[in-house]
C-alpha cells in the first residue's frame, strides 16, 4: 500500500493507519514533514526492496506469475529505480547490507526463497502454509469506524481462509527488513477488519534463513479495545497539536535514516530556512478528514 491519496500536500490525512501510530509516537514532525515533501523526500535502499518484493508477491498471486516472470518483472522495476535516481539527484538512504549495487541481488534472492517457502508449487513449502487455501486475498483494504473522531484504516498484505473453513483466517504480513516486527500492526489489522471468525496472524520474514524464523507468530494476546483505542486517540490527538501548530522533534539515531532529514528544522543542513519552510508549509495544511478518491 502506498502513502494515503490526497488532493494536495497540505492535506494532512486524519484516518490512522498502523504506520502514522509507529511514526508519530516517533517523531510528529517526521510525519508532517513526509506528508509536505513526500515527493522531495530522499530515497531508501530499504523501502525500494520493501516496494519492489510487496509489489512483486502480490502481482505473483493475483496474476499466477511464474517464478521468472516475477523474477524478470522485479528486476525491470529495479532498474528503473536505479536509473531514475541519478536523475532525480534525490539523496539515497543505503544501510551496510543494502546498498544500491545489492539491492537487485537481494530482491532476488529473498524472492526466489518466498517462492518457495509459500508458493503451492515448491515441494519445499513452509508445511504452515498447507494449512490454509490458496490463492490468498492480497492486499485487502479495510476502513472503520470505531467510536474515535476519524475512522482507521488499512491494507493487509495477505489473508488466508484455513482449509478447515471453521478454523477461520490467517493474517499474514511480508517483512523484507531484519528487525523483529511489533504485533502491535497484526493486531491493528485484526482491529480494522472487525472479523467475525477466529483469526492468527504472523509475519513472514522474507531475509531470514533459518526456516524456525520465518515465521513470526503474533505472541502478545489482543491487548483489548481500550489499549488500541487508546493508541490510535494518541495519534488522532498529535495530528491534531500539528494543524494547531505544535510540533515535536524527537532527535534519536533513527535520525540517520529519515527521509525528510535534509528538511529538519534540527537535524537538516539548513535548520534556519527549515524551520521558515515548515511553519509555512504548515500555514496552508488542512485536515482531510474524507477518504480521497484519486483520478486515473
Ligand atoms: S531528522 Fe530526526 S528529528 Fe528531524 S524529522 Fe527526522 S526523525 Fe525527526
Amino acid at each position: 500500500m502506498g502513502s494515503t491519496p490526497r488532493p494536495h500536500r497540505f492535506a494532512i490525512p486524519m484516518a490512522t493507519r498502523s504506520t502514522d501510530v509507529a511514526t508519530l509516537e516517533q517523531c510528529p514532525g517526521k510525519w508532517m514533514l513526509t506528508q509536505f515533501m513526500e515527493t522531495q523526500q530522499a530515497e531508501a535502499t530499504y523501502f525500494e526492496l520493501g516496494s519492489a518484493l510487496h509489489e512483486t508477491i502480490e502481482a505473483t498471486i493475483l496474476d499466477d506469475l511464474d517464478l521468472d516472470t516475477a523474477l524478470y518483472t522485479m528486476d525491470i522495476r529495479l532498474d528503473a529505480w536505479i536509473e531514475g535516481l541519478e536523475d532525480s539527484g534525490k539523496r539515497v538512504i543505503e544501510t551496510t547490507d543494502k546498498t544500491v549495487d545489492t539491492v537487485k541481488d537481494m530482491a532476488d534472492r529473498m524472492m526466489r526463497q518466498w517462492f518457495i517457502d509459500v508458493h503451492p508449487d515448491s515441494d519445499k513449502r513452509l508445511p504452515i502454509y498447507d494449512d490454509y487455501q490458496w490463492p490468498p486475498q492480497v492486499e485487502h483494504e479495510f476502513r472503520r469506524d470505531v467510536g474515535l473522531k476519524y475512522p482507521i484504516w488499512g491494507s493487509v498484505d495477505a489473508i488466508f481462509q484455513h482449509q478447515n473453513l471453521d478454523a477461520g483466517l490467517a493474517i499474514v504480513d511480508w517483512k523484507s527488513g531484519k528487525g523483529r516486527a511489533k504485533d502491535f500492526q497484526l493486531h491493528f489489522y485484526e482491529f480494522g477488519l472487525a472479523l467475525d471468525v477466529p483469526a492468527v496472524g504472523w509475519f513472514h520474514q522474507l531475509d531470514r534463513k533459518r526456516k524456525s524464523a520465518k515465521i513470526q507468530m503474533m505472541e502478545d494476546d489482543w491487548p483489548g479495545t481500550n489499549e488500541m483505542l487508546g493508541d490510535i486517540a494518541v495519534a488522532e490527538s498529535t495530528k491534531q497539536d500539528l494543524l494547531d501548530g505544535w510540533v515535536e522533534w524527537n532527535q534519536d539515531w533513527w535520525c540517520n535514516y529519515c527521509t525528510v532529514q535534509e528538511f529538519c528544522p534540527v537535524e537538516g543542513q539548513d535548520t534556519e530556512a527549515n524551520d521558515k519552510a515548515y511553519i509555512r508549509m504548515l500555514s496552508y495544511a488542512k485536515p482531510m478528514t474524507q477518504p480521497y478518491e484519486k483520478k486515473e
